[in-house]
């Protein structure tokens, strides 16, 4: 028989200004703040697509609603170079602020509008702020949602279940150290050190070589954000697991969606 298969997942949130619109007042205008996002979108994102043409990698990109809107051209290229356009909220509201009637809004207006734009439904959703309230599962499965990528509680894909039943919702876990945000958010807060890239390449090589090694049935879920990963010397960094994990022969890089589709 041969050696099972190791799954490498890139989720990245192509946020764009829609991180920074509920740090703000209805209405208000933070031009600075908001270039943070527009970097994704005039700087960050080609360079990231071409790296990962480059290794015939295809990655998962979350996408807010109002993004989608606001950037259509962008998200068209995502989805036509072969990438995974899943759903990342409306307007990037984070959930437990929000009614279920609201919750549901800003879910099926999401996805709603990036689908206006690949022509496919996003089967893959994450929660704007890495948060399900009481009511999101059952909404998940209202909405067709087949994969989340929100939970911290295990190394390995899984199911959600209801009463001892199997959902239709695939559960594809995150880690915060398996993140972009902790090493390199700015975030507003003046006077913040962010980590250097081999700050963040020793912690994520080191988990993925652990995982790899030493947890048979696990996978590999690393966390960016476009407007974070997108500058010169980090694309080196990640180019450099990427060559890392290409070493490893039993790594597969696979879409959200297409691993959530290989559990059982
Ligand atoms: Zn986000």
């Amino acid at each position: 028989m041969s050696d099972p298969i190791f799954p490498v997942v890139f989720g990245i949130d192509f946020d764009a200004e829609a991180i920074w619109f509920g740090k703000v007042k209805e209405g208000e205008k933070r031009p600075v703040l908001f270039s943070h996002g527009a970097f994704a979108v005039r700087e960050g994102l080609r360079p990231l697509l071409d790296l990962f043409d480059e290794h015939a990698i295809k990655a998962t990109f979350f996408i807010p609603g109002v993004t989608a809107e606001r950037h259509p051209d962008a998200v068209g290229e995502i989805a036509r170079r072969g990438h995974e356009a899943a759903s990342h909220g409306y307007r990037h509201r984070s959930i437990t602020l929000l009614s279920r009637e609201e919750e549901r809004d800003e879910l099926v207006k999401g996805i709603e509008a990036v689908e206006r734009v690949t022509r496919v439904r996003p089967p893959t959703w994450r929660s704007p702020s890495w948060e399900f309230s009481e009511h999101t599962l059952d909404l998940l499965v209202e909405a067709g949602v087949m994969a989340s990528a929100n939970f911290h509680d295990r190394l390995r894909p899984y199911r959600h279940v209801r009463d001892g039943l199997p959902l239709p919702v695939v559960e594809l876990p995150v880690q915060w150290h398996l993140a972009d945000a902790p090493y390199f958010l700015y975030g507003g807060l003046p006077g913040r050190v962010l980590a250097t890239p081999s700050a963040a390449l020793e912690v994520w090589r080191d988990e993925f070589v652990g995982l790899y090694e030493d947890r048979p049935g696990s996978f590999f879920h690393l966390t960016l954000h476009v407007q974070l990963i997108g500058h010169p010397g980090r694309l080196r960094m990640l180019e450099r697991l990427i060559r890392l994990i290409m070493d490893h022969p039993r790594a597969r890089f696979m879409r959200c969606d297409e691993l959530a589709a290989s559990v059982p």
